[in-house]
């Protein structure tokens, strides 16, 4: 079985990809790709966040000719998603794209395989192989793990064919258990670096509970380099939560927890709002930090102990307190005020 560690190992741009460095969040960009400048401010947003790897969709050839405009704007691998067009594919290459995803099974025309593998050899450009639950090859009719795996076969043979093997491979679809089977035969098959999630998961609420349990389950297993929670949201969405699995699972250690109680008869302040303001503002906040925001002052320092700092509310006001221990009094009004600067100060 190829693990996480012991799967194959290549640069994508400045990363090191595969084998045991640390797994890579991945989302993918739902501005048109031709668009160039809100292209450009979505990965920079989600570039804040923690973003790692980008990918934009790839259309036609306006689309292709835009990836260098992107390129000089941002800082992470660019990832191009081509469907079906060989030319579109080189294109991108040309125009310096980072990584393809492309599945050349779908691409009758042997020579411009052959082309493309060429050019991606010369430039260290790897490709990502995803094959979906939802379109397998016509004469492959049910998804099955097993199908999905042949899929797969078919096209990395076609690279291996030509000697290339900076591949990546997803297998996706949007049932946990079909996804947990194929990841698990796909490491048992390939020895090449797996991208994970479950596909079409779903809103950032249903989504991600679903895309959470997946994906844990994946990992469980060793398995997986890289991962996207796909939302049918914002992608900053996707970003933060991949950060939160990875951290909760011990894979990401600088980054904020938020601790909050869940507000009972004892809350004494309007703490929900306060809540989520500081889970907002913590999303872009890049280190080990514990925050507590909780309801009441009587158990709240108590329960939110082992938090770096927090607040719990009294009456028309909180209590500042680090580990445990109250420090101070703050206005109702200065609650947010004041914990974002104790979080900048820390
Ligand atoms: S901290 Fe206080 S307000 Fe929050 S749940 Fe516990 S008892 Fe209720």
């Amino acid at each position: 079985m190829y693990t996480r560690i012991n799967s194959k190992q290549f640069m994508l741009k400045n990363l090191e990809f595969g084998g045991n460095n640390h797994i890579y969040i991945q989302s993918m960009c739902n501005t048109k790709t031709k668009n160039v400048k809100e292209t450009v401010e979505q990965i920079l947003e989600l570039e804040q966040l923690g973003c790692e790897i980008i990918r934009v969709a790839v259309l036609d050839q306006e689309d292709a000719l835009s990836i260098s405009k992107i390129k000089n704007q941002i800082h992470i691998p660019l990832v191009a998603d081509i469907h079906f067009d060989p030319e579109l594919a080189i294109i991108a290459i040309q125009q310096g794209v980072d990584k393809i995803r492309l599945n050349p099974g779908n691409i009758s025309n042997k020579e411009k395989i052959v082309e493309i593998v060429n050019m991606c050899k010369e430039r260290n450009i790897p490709i990502r192989i995803g094959v979906n639950g939802g379109s397998l090859p016509k004469d492959i009719a049910k998804p099955t793990a097993e199908h999905m795996i042949e899929a797969a076969r078919r096209h990395i043979s076609i690279l291996e064919e030509l000697d290339f093997h900076n591949i990546c491979l997803s297998l996706k679809c949007s049932n946990i258990d079909l996804t947990l089977e194929a990841y698990k035969l796909a490491s048992e098959t390939f020895p090449y670096p797996l991208h994970i999630g479950i596909t079409e998961a779903g809103t950032s609420f249903k989504g991600l509970i679903k895309s959470s349990i997946g994906i844990s389950k994946i990992l469980d297993l060793g398995i997986g380099n890289t991962i996207r929670v796909s939302l049918t949201d914002d992608p900053k969405y996707e970003v933060i939560a991949a950060k939160e699995i990875l951290k909760e699972l011990h894979f990401k250690e600088d980054l904020p927890t938020l601790t909050s109680c869940p507000t009972c008869g004892r809350t004494a302040y309007n703490m929900i709002p306060i809540a989520k303001e500081i889970e907002e503002y913590l999303n872009f906040v890049n280190k080990k930090i514990h925050v507590a925001v909780m309801g009441c002052a009587v158990n709240g320092p108590g329960e939110a102990k082992e938090a770096d700092l927090g607040v719990a509310g009294g009456n028309h006001e909180a209590i500042l307190f680090k580990k445990g221990i109250i420090i101070r009094k703050i206005k109702e009004e200065n609650i947010l005020e004041e914990l974002k600067k104790e979080i900048d100060l820390f």
